[in-house]
């Protein structure tokens, strides 16, 4: 249970030398709207960016720089909490399963405290690549087949793919050098490769090598997942809910000053 009360899988949310920049990737996922109603009131971050996908399903957000809409089905949300930023989080009632992911990145401490930033990237900008007849691959971060995708910038250097491979296809990737990388399966089952290789399934979390070429192949059912990398930042992280620094100090200055309002350090609205 997260939020007010959100029931989530988490696939991992802890320190993770093999999983640096991420800190954490929920799951959500439901048709049943009690289980998601209750949302993620008004809260603060700091420290990090959070990256919202939505699968299907409507999220209203709002936040302290001023910015408010929906994220809805192939949306994502990428926010980066820099030095603060206050917002809330609140699904809207919806017919069928309403599903997504929230991954955190991490901030080096240079960047820790710069200006939070925020973008809405609608389902029609994430471009779709069928690398062959068998494989789709929509880039919300990074690059296949020269194809960019449009979240750019970004300080850990990701990359956030949607992979969906057909039945008795093979799909192969380089993750670069000096990057860690994972994959969480959405849907069917595939073999996994190089290292050991074995058949992973539906809500299981593949941790990869550094310099490994991603090798998955499929038989009867078609596979769906994604595949994300980053540059380790390889700092001390300490982590206070949902503010994350690389000191206990910071994490009680940072919550000292949300109660004493001076949390927020980018312009408020008419300012
Ligand atoms: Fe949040």
């Amino acid at each position: 249970m997260e939020g007010a009360g959100v029931r989530l899988k988490r696939a991992f949310g802890d320190v993770h030398k093999k999983l640096d920049p991420f800190l954490l990737l929920d799951d959500f996922g439901s048709d049943n709207p009690d289980d998601y109603l209750a949302g993620f009131p008004w809260h603060p971050h700091r420290g990090i960016e959070t990256i919202t996908y939505m699968l299907s399903g409507r999220v209203k957000h709002e936040d302290s720089l001023g910015n408010a809409g929906i994220i809805e089905t192939g949306d994502v949300q990428w926010m980066t909490a820099g030095s603060g930023i206050v917002h809330q989080e609140m699904p809207e009632r919806f017919e069928g399963l309403m599903s997504g992911f929230q991954l955190w990145a991490n901030l080096p401490s240079s960047h820790k405290m710069m200006d939070p930033r925020y973008r809405d990237i609608k389902k029609e900008d994430i471009p779709v690549v069928t690398v062959n007849e068998n494989i789709e691959v929509k880039i919300i971060c990074g690059e296949v087949e020269g194809v960019k995708g449009p979240v750019q910038d970004i300080i850990t250097d990701p990359e956030y793919l949607d992979v969906t491979i057909k039945a008795n296809s093979t799909f192969t990737h380089p993750i670069a050098k000096g990057k860690n990388a994972f994959a969480y399966i959405m849907e069917g089952e595939g073999l996994f490769s190089p290292k050991n290789p074995k058949i992973f399934s539906k809500d299981q979390l593949i941790v990869f090598d550094d310099g490994d070429v991603v090798e998955i192949l499929t038989s009867d059912s078609k596979l769906r997942f994604l595949l994300i990398s980053g540059k380790p930042i390889g700092e001390p992280v300490a982590w206070g809910g949902s503010i994350v620094m690389n000191t206990d100090e910071e994490i009680r200055t940072a919550f000292a000053e949300y109660r004493n309002g001076t949390f927020l350090k980018h312009k408020q609205k008419g300012e």
